[in-house]
């Protein structure tokens, strides 16, 4: 048994203006063959899956290149070509192969290539020939195309929001692949299309987490091999965008496909029911206290890095300082600049400073204000799950009793360390405002009072009616009656 597994994946949000290079992959995350940590990342997963899997069962395993870029707009022509083509020679060389793996985030959308996973499934499928397993594991923000769908035999998607499970979901798509290539199971796939642009669930929130147990609990049994509910990414404007179930069954496709059905039209019911309310800037001092205890969790879901736009909108930094009397907090604004600025200043320096709102039209207006440094670092470094995320050279300042950490790298804000690590206090914090959308909500609900999500109006963009999509497939809802 030879196994070959590498990894390709970010996701472009096709609104954002933030170009994506080879070097981009690179400073995010980037390992040659046999070069990946021990810890996996969100997106390459199936490699140290694959690894432990090898050890166990004494198969050969074959590693490729694993990248993948924070996410931001466009990816160029040529770093996609270039990473492909790295990944598919290695794929050649490694033949003949059983299996064949993929780590994608199944939303990456480069110049020229709406659609890259397929793309590069399809050329993958073209080097191993029909009877080789071809498999992928996305996030459930992905774009599940026809095409990507008839060129694998297995697609498995994380089932949880905040995205806790992947690496039980790509240890599960390499078990899936094993008993497939041993001839145990015969996977058809059935792709159901919900017709709809921003469905979807929190599963932090009870309607969602219903809808995941009842899916996990047709797992696994009745010919049914995995069941993953794409939720889509709306913030792309690509032909294939929006809501899809899709089923594995055991050589029974009829079945796969009423069952794709089934859940697909159980997802378009749920509408909104399994999504938070949003809480408007000018509404989290009056919410915050409201509650007894303290912090109180904000998440700016739309101005969250993890969701390809820049995270240096300073809304709530203006918003909170016309509450000096409201112990706050807010992380973690991207804004190298500044970093650079705190760090010449040093600990316990003060400087007028100017915060956020620096790299595009979409981030707002930055704030101006006489700071205080708290604390200073080469790396801030966090965990989400079990992988570990940089924020580079970063540093924390204080305006009165309003604490703001900035990083140098784009990423969202997973865990109260990028807090705590530069000395800030959050069990003194009234308000706590964070840059993600709901990663953040795993590690902290473990500190929270409570915790609400914002809606501070962009950029990311939150609402699909009023984003012009012209590579839609019509009809499609909102946009259209369905
Ligand atoms: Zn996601």
């Amino acid at each position: 048994m030879r196994m070959f597994v590498a990894a390709l994946g970010t996701e472009t949000n096709t609104f954002a203006p933030l170009p994506v290079d080879r070097l981009a992959f690179e400073r995010a995350f980037y390992a040659p063959p046999g070069r990946h940590p021990e810890t996996p990342t969100l997106t390459t997963a199936p490699i140290v899956a694959a690894r432990a899997r090898a050890a166990r069962d004494g198969f050969t395993l074959v590693e490729g290149t694993s990248a993948w870029a924070e996410p931001a707009g466009l990816v160029s022509r040529t770093a996609y070509e270039g990473l492909r083509d790295e990944i598919l020679d290695q794929l050649r060389a490694a033949m003949p192969v059983d299996i064949a793996l993929f780590g994608m985030h199944g939303a990456m959308v480069a110049d020229g290539y709406d659609d890259t996973e397929g793309d590069l499934l399809a050329r993958a499928r073209e080097i191993v020939g029909p009877d080789a397993i071809i498999g992928a594991e996305h996030d459930l923000h992905c774009h599940l195309t026809p095409k990507r769908v008839a060129a694998a035999d297995l697609i498995v998607l994380f089932k949880e929001f905040p995205h806790t499970d992947f690496l039980a979901r790509a240890e599960e798509l390499v078990d899936l692949a094993l008993r497939a290539a041993r001839r145990e199971i015969r996977p058809v796939t059935a792709l159901h299309d919900c017709r709809l642009i921003g469905g979807g669930y929190m599963t932090s929130n009870p309607v969602g987490r219903a809808f995941v147990e009842r899916v996990r609990a047709l797992e696994g049994k009745d010919g049914i091999l995995s069941i993953s509910i794409g939720h889509g990414f709306h913030a792309a404007d690509v032909p294939e965008v929006g809501s899809k179930v899709l089923v594995i069954a055991d050589g029974d496709r009829a079945k796969a496909e009423a069952l794709a059905a089934t859940l697909g039209r159980e997802l378009v019911a749920m509408g909104r029911a399994g999504s938070p309310h949003h809480v408007k800037p000018e509404e989290t001092v009056a919410v915050a206290n409201g509650y007894p205890g303290r912090p109180i969790v904000f998440a700016d879901r739309w101005d969250n890095p993890g969701g390809g736009v820049p995270g240096d909108g300073a809304i709530m930094i203006e918003t909170l300082l016309a509450h000096a009397d409201v112990p706050a907090a807010i992380g973690v604004l991207w804004d190298p600049i500044a970093v650079e600025f705190c760090r010449s200043a040093g600990a316990g320096g003060n400087l007028w400073l100017r915060i956020g709102g620096k790299s595009t039209p979409v981030s707002g207006r930055p704030v101006d204000a006489h700071v205080v440094v708290r604390a200073v670092t080469d790396d801030l470094v966090i965990p989400f799950e079990q992988s570990l995320v940089s924020f580079g050279p970063s540093a924390a300042v204080t305006i009165g009793t309003l604490d703001i950490v900035l990083g140098s790298k784009r990423t969202q804000t997973f865990a109260p360390e990028a807090f705590t690590k530069l000395g800030v206090d959050l069990a003194a914090k009234k308000i706590v405002v964070v840059k993600s959308s709901n990663h953040f909500h795993a590690a902290f609900s473990r500190i929270a009072h409570a915790i609400h999500h914002l809606d501070t109006g962009g950029p990311f963009p939150p609402d699909p009616t009023r984003v012009t999509y012209r590579k839609a497939r019509r009809p499609i809802a909102p946009l259209d009656a369905v």
